[in-house]
């Protein structure tokens, strides 16, 4: 069966990754037509926006889509690709897990954990203020996205919205994750003990949820503790569903106990459609020096394979993986500095994916 798959390489290392990614995509054998799409700073130049109608419809229409890191320009109308493309779709729910393999060169063994992150509420929604005077004691302006480079205002205020509904989407999409794959426990992570009216919406409703799933163990953490338990016995976590914001702090302090961004893999999904991509952005600092690591994006495509219905090359792409960083002679240079200390023998992005 041949499966549509928008395919946006995005920015920066992106079509580096995006390269050694379809390469090893390739080799499962798993019949896949790429429908390429440009969105990102590369195309806003030429066509005045950088999220083009053409990715919109694509995704629209192949309903799944991989895509590497996209850069927002300052004053595009966007405050980013990413914010915009999980609600165009309403992809509510950001699927991030972490296992360590050996080789990584992470200083952690044993961590097998996934991060379920609301996707479409809290700060994020990105309705910001600058604030009046306190004599004035009102808001006087709102910041849109089409104001054009740094908002510095003299006082501002962010707005959290959380509601029951987006609340109890992603309680419940993180118990039925843990449910199909045979995990035994969720951790809602919140910081209702100040945030009473927010986050304690949040965590009531997972309490609520959790009902519905006796076989499943619950519990609940504040973020800043969690945080610390993660660094100190990432083994002891197995399911972990937050709210937007710490999703997105938490998500890259998981990455780190895995080996680092570059191994951190990631999904959006909605009830339509799905995007894929690792959890790290688009690298500027080394773009187009053949020294990202592609493994983020590789494991995100597994993840796409599963979500394809084809376990057993997505098993197969993992299992690739897993033996290219445990033979450890073909890995790149985040990961040998990570395990020598040096970039010394670290091979570029597209021979490990060649290696993979
Ligand atoms: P964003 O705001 O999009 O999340 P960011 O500012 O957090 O972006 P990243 O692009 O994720 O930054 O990069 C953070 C650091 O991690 C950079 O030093 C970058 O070089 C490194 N990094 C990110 N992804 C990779 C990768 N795939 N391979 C190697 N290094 C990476
Ligand atoms: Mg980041």
């Amino acid at each position: 069966m041949t499966h549509d798959v928008t395919l946006i390489p995005g920015d920066g290392i992106g079509p580096e990754i995006a390269a050694a990614m379809e390469e090893v995509v390739a080799a499962t054998g798993v019949d896949v037509r790429w429908r390429r799409e440009r969105a990102g700073a590369q195309v806003y130049e030429g066509c005045g926006t950088p999220l083009p109608d053409s990715v919109l419809e694509a995704v629209a229409e192949t309903k799944v889509a991989i895509k590497g890191p996209t850069a927002t320009p300052v004053g595009s109308g966007f405050r980013s690709i990413n914010v915009a493309l999980r609600r165009a779709f309403d992809l509510y729910a950001c699927v991030r897990p972490c296992l360590s393999m050996p080789g990584d060169g992470s200083r952690y063994r044993d961590v097998d954990l996934v991060v379920v992150r609301e996707n479409t509420e809290d700060l994020y929604a990105g309705v910001e203020f600058e604030a009046g005077t306190p004599e004035a004691g009102h808001i006087i302006a709102s910041v849109n996205e089409r104001t054009p480079g740094a908002i510095r205002p003299s006082s501002a205020i962010s707005v959290k919205p959380i509601s029951p509904e987006g609340s109890e989407r992603i309680v419940r999409y993180a118990f039925e994750y843990a449910l199909s794959r045979g995990r035994r426990r969720v951790c809602c992570v919140h910081k209702a003990n100040i945030m009473k009216a927010t986050d304690g919406l949040f965590m009531h409703v997972a309490e609520r949820v959790a009902e519905d799933y006796p076989d499943i163990a619950f519990e609940c953490r504040i973020v800043d503790a969690c945080c610390m338990g993660l660094v100190c016995d990432p083994a002891d976590f197995d399911v972990l569903v937050l709210p937007n914001l710490y999703g997105d702090i938490v998500s890259d302090l998981c990455a780190g106990l895995i080996g680092g961004l570059g191994l951190a893999p990631g999904a959006n999904i909605g009830s339509e459609c799905a995007i894929f991509e690792a959890t790290h952005g688009s690298a500027p600092d080394i773009a187009g020096k053949d020294m990202a690591n592609p493994t983020a994006l590789i494991l995100s495509a597994a993840m796409m394979l599963d979500h394809l219905g084809e376990p057993g090359a997505a098993d197969a792409v993992r299992d690739a993986v897993r033996e290219v960083l445990a033979e450890g002679t073909s890995v790149t240079a985040d990961i040998c500095r990570a395990l020598t200390d040096s970039a010394e023998g670290a091979v570029g992005c597209a021979a490990y994916g060649h290696a993979v």
